[in-house]
């Protein structure tokens, strides 16, 4: 763990009471993203992971994973793959389906964008439950990518999603 990107994601990543249901705390890294100095700085150590890891695809979770994802891939001379909620991809898909507190969700991704065995570093920005990681973990490896790691920016570690991602390496650059 970087000190000084621990550092950047715990001054700026606001936390909001109440949001989106009573009882959550959203952790909204906006401000962060706003800091051109910490958002270049929290890119370059994605990159920088990625590069580590002989990752040559980042996979970003739709929306912030996104934010994050395909700018280290650009940094990290990889290639960009959106993990999208359900109906927003054309073409052939796969699908998985998760259960929420309240009700499911679901993730997609295009399998052929997958090289046989190419190397995957997924991120995101927040791992909670661990259920949408899961669920796009298990898309890319059905997709025939070797998943090298899940980076997410912090890690809500009370709700222990880590303990859902199995042998999958889980990185953070700061743990709430
Ligand atoms: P989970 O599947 O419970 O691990 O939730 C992770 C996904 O939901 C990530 O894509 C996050 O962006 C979002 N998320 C869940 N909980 C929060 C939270 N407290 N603050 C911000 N984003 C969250």
């Amino acid at each position: 763990p970087d000190g000084h990107i621990a550092e950047l994601v715990t001054r700026l990543v606001r936390d909001v009471p109440d949001w989106p249901t009573p009882g959550v705390v959203f952790k909204d890294i906006s401000p962060l993203l706003a800091d051109a100095a910490a958002f270049a700085a929290v890119v370059t150590d994605v990159a920088r992971r990625a590069r580590e890891a002989g990752a040559t695809l980042v996979a970003g979770i739709e929306a912030r994973g996104f934010v994050l994802a395909a700018p280290a891939a650009v940094a990290a001379g990889a290639g960009f793959l959106p993990v999208r909620k359900a109906g927003k991809l054309p073409g052939r898909t796969l699908r998985r389906d998760y259960a929420l507190e309240y009700g499911t969700a679901s993730v997609e991704l295009q399998p052929e964008v997958v090289r046989p065995g190419q190397r995957v570093l997924l991120v995101d920005d927040v791992l909670a439950t661990g259920g949408t990681a899961q669920a796009a973990c298990e898309l890319l490896t059905e997709a025939g990518a070797q998943l090298v790691g899940l980076h997410v920016l912090l890690e809500l570690s009370f709700l222990g999603g880590r303990g859902r991602l199995g042998v999958v390496p889980v990185t953070t650059s700061a743990v709430a």
